[in-house]
């Protein structure tokens, strides 16, 4: 093989990759799997906001709770009061029991708004249930998916590691500059880096080569540059 077979050779084993990259990326479980992370990221969001209200409900609850306990101790204070006799002023003893009066009812509105609450931490808690079973039920999909797209992308994944061993042995034969000159113009003209000359045609920008020019190509060596558009040509002797 001339350098000019390896360069075009190289060229082909290039886009082969090309296009099995873009195969891989285009699969549509690997679309379904990003868009299915975005969704995870939301619900994820909207279980940590569950889990934070939660958190806070439950905190009120058991405030609320503490508050009821602690009326409940004062109005049992003041029953052991009145029940152990010490008290026997009987205006004492009235004001006595008006105070444990109001403190039960102190003690009732507690409790009502305990309860509200309470079920305020209830709801809380089934919409955490609700948003937990919501994000287990998307990862297993993302798992089934991901095995899916691994069954589907391992055929193509074995033929770009393939494809691109065979790139490199073919890579080797070039002498250094030329490769690298082939890598420049691959990266800055979209994977195609040679033409071939066709009697005053480039076979890379399909542009006729004015005859001139054309004339001195065919005569020169076999690696040259297309005056249209400075990608590598390569001349073939006879063509
Ligand atoms: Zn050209």
């Amino acid at each position: 093989m001339t350098e000019g077979d390896v360069l075009l050779a190289l060229m082909e084993q290039d886009l082969a990759i090309a296009r099995a990259t873009k195969a891989l990326d285009e699969l549509p479980e690997k679309k379904a799997i990003i868009q299915l992370r975005q969704r995870l990221k939301e619900i994820e969001g909207v279980a940590e906001k569950a889990a934070a209200y939660l958190r806070k409900a439950n905190a009120m609850v058991s405030r609320a709770a503490d508050d009821v306990a602690s009326v409940q101790a004062k109005i049992d204070a003041e029953q052991a009061k009145v029940l152990s006799g010490s008290v026997t002023d009987s205006k004492e003893l009235q004001n006595l029991t008006r105070e444990i009066e109001a403190l039960a009812r102190r003690k009732d509105t507690l409790e009502r708004e305990e309860l509200g609450l309470m079920e305020k931490a209830e709801a809380g808690e089934a919409q955490v249930a609700r948003v937990q079973a919501a994000l287990a039920e998307g990862r297993a999909k993302e798992a089934s998916l991901i095995e899916e797209y691994k069954a589907r992308g391992g055929e193509l994944q074995t033929e770009i590691a393939r494809l691109k061993a065979g790139r490199e042995a073919i890579a080797t034969r070039l002498p250094q500059p030329l490769l690298a000159r082939y890598e420049t113009l691959r990266a800055s003209k979209n994977g195609i880096a040679v033409g071939e000359l066709k009697g005053s045609l480039c076979t890379a920008c399909r542009t006729a080569i004015p005859a001139g020019e054309a004339q001195s190509l065919a005569a020169g060596p076999e690696i040259g540059e297309c005056p249209n558009c400075r990608r590598i040509i390569v001349v073939r002797q006879g063509a």
